[in-house]
């Protein structure tokens, strides 16, 4: 029928001979082959491009440095409970074509998106875009933050007067007022009231949506911890109030939702220490955001491959909250000369010995987390096997210590 090819591991000048090329978000764009297809005049796209064209349903798509994946699957569970036909895809692990012909004109596509993928658009139109915040990572891969900036805001390029662009009130370095959009801003803020949109009150998530105020919930009944989520819970929120979903089941997803595995995943208590898993952040901020959210002493496990990071940020964030670090991996010895001076620091050679030594100084109603500000490539495949890999040193932990002291554990 259609005749497609494909690559790995390695192009050829076959692909010269194509009408257009479709490029793995992983590929980088300064690869030989992709100055040959664009001095040739071969338009290459994303993938999300391609199966957007297919697409009968209407997308919300998500992007910004942190909070896409709980987001993204946040706005399904809402859906869901709202009994509306929808798919969770994208950059979250399901590529958005293999979803694409499954969806109705009537549902929607729930789609995470980074800004690799947005690089390649070309007519690509969410319903709605969320920019939830923009922060210096990837900078191993953009050569200033300004790129990293502008490709995220070609998620709104082709919107349309009906569509909508939530955009976070709260985040300095979204060029809010000067963002070039067809489609209507609106906003959400954790930090302050607001004429519309979606914002805290008080101790209340509020909306106001045409001129119509809409109490949503009580932030302390939501069940994803810290003002990070809080912010993301807002975002889907004002997503939900635009597509006129009923409040009542907006407040009741945020109240149900658990969060996603490895996002401050709560791996339960060995003699009274409480483990959590926060492999997926793997930047800064996402370990301030992290520290943040707890109000115990923490025992911090960080480390591993370096994005190009400046670690001293988490001297500030982590201060009277931080009691120890154990630093792992190849980013141990920089993260030592950024950290060292600020707080008590060990060494561990792996993910079971710095969960021994974490829990071997933290006391009953401390905290030990994993949430490491690097990549993981150094010691694992990915972050979902860092995560797992420190759940199984609990595990072991656990039996170790039921056995050794007889302690209740949880
Ligand atoms: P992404 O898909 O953008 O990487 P995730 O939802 O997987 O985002 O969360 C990644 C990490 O970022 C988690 O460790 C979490 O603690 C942190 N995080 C989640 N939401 C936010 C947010 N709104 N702002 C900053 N950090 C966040």
């Amino acid at each position: 029928m259609y005749n497609i090819d494909f690559e790995t591991g390695g192009h050829t000048d076959r692909l010269l001979k194509s009408d257009f090329v479709i490029l793995s978000p992983g590929v980088p764009r300064t690869l030989e082959i992709i100055r040959k297809l664009s001095e040739a005049g071969i338009p290459i796209f994303s993938e999300i491009e391609v199966a957007s064209w297919f697409c009968r349903g209407r997308i919300i798509a998500v992007t910004g440095s942190n909070g896409k994946t709980t987001t993204t699957t946040l706005v399904g569970a809402i859906l869901d409970k709202a009994g509306i036909e929808n798919v969770v895809c994208g950059n979250i692990g399901v590529p958005f074509s293999d979803k694409v012909l499954g969806i109705s004109e009537r549902g929607y596509v729930v789609l995470e998106v980074s800004s690799f993928q947005l690089e390649l658009i070309e007519d690509f139109e969410p319903h709605m875009a969320m920019i939830l915040n923009i922060t210096p990572d990837h900078l191993d891969r953009y050569d200033d933050f300004e790129g990293y900036k502008q490709a995220k805001y070609r998620i709104t390029e082709n919107q349309k007067s009906s569509d909508f662009l939530i955009l976070n009130a709260d985040d300095s370095v979204i060029d809010k007022n000067s963002i070039e959009t067809g489609a209507q801003k609106v906003y959400f803020s954790t930090s302050r009231l607001m004429p519309t949109g979606v914002f805290k009150r008080g101790k209340s998530l509020v909306g106001i949506v045409r001129e119509k105020e809409i109490p949503l919930i009580d932030t302390e009944q939501i069940r994803i911890p810290g003002l990070h989520n809080l912010q993301n819970a807002a975002a889907a929120s004002l997503a939900a109030l635009h597509l006129e979903i009923d409040p009542k089941q907006v407040g009741e997803a945020l109240r149900e939702f658990p969060g996603v595995e490895h996002r401050l995943e709560d791996v339960g208590k060995v003699a009274g220490i409480r483990f959590v898993n926060d492999s997926k952040a793997t930047n800064v901020d996402s370990v301030c955001h992290a520290l943040r959210a707890f109000e115990s002493p923490l025992h911090l496990i960080a480390g591993g491959r370096d994005k190009g990071s400046d670690f001293e940020p988490i001297a500030r964030c982590g201060k009277n909250r931080i009691k120890e670090i154990i630093l792992i991996g190849e980013a141990r010895e920089k993260m030592f000369n950024a950290l060292g001076k600020a707080f008590p620091v060990q060494f561990a050679d792996s993910m079971e010995e710095a969960v021994k030594k974490a829990f071997e100084e933290a006391s009953p109603g401390e905290i030990v987390l994993l949430s490491p500000a690097c990549a993981s490539f150094d010691m694992y495949d990915n972050f979902e096997q860092r995560g797992k890999n420190f759940k199984e040193a609990v595990r072991a932990l656990k039996n170790d210590n039921r056995i050794a002291k007889g302690i209740e554990t949880s």
